[in-house]
């Protein structure tokens, strides 16, 4: 199961907003499968991030601190990580606003 699957439907969209708004910052590669970052909030918090086991991961936030919770943070940086899919996921979003404009008219 990847990250995404795993994660609540407003970590998965608040994360995808962090992320466009750039708010993950000095993302490193440990190695293939890990990866850190820092993401800017109302504080900024540092994640440690597991692709192949998602509930590895951690982030020092007050939501996720000590549970495997797939916090908004994780996203974010998960989403730095595959761009082509932060890109996917922000054209689904449009899509879905689109429809709701033309429903509207
Ligand atoms: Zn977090």
């Amino acid at each position: 199961m990847g990250l995404l699957d795993v994660c609540s439907y407003n970590s998965y969209w608040r994360g995808l907003d962090y992320f466009e708004n750039k708010r993950v910052k000095f993302l490193k590669q440990i190695n293939r499968d890990e990866f850190e970052a820092d993401v800017e909030g109302t504080e900024t918090y540092h994640v440690h991030l597991d692709i192949a086991h998602p509930r590895k991961s951690t982030c020092t936030c007050p939501h996720a601190t000590g549970k495997s919770t797939i916090c908004k943070h994780k996203v974010a940086v998960y989403f730095s990580v595959f761009p082509e899919e932060a890109k996917e996921a922000i054209n689904e979003r449009n899509r879905y606003y689109e429809e709701l404009e033309e429903r509207e008219k």
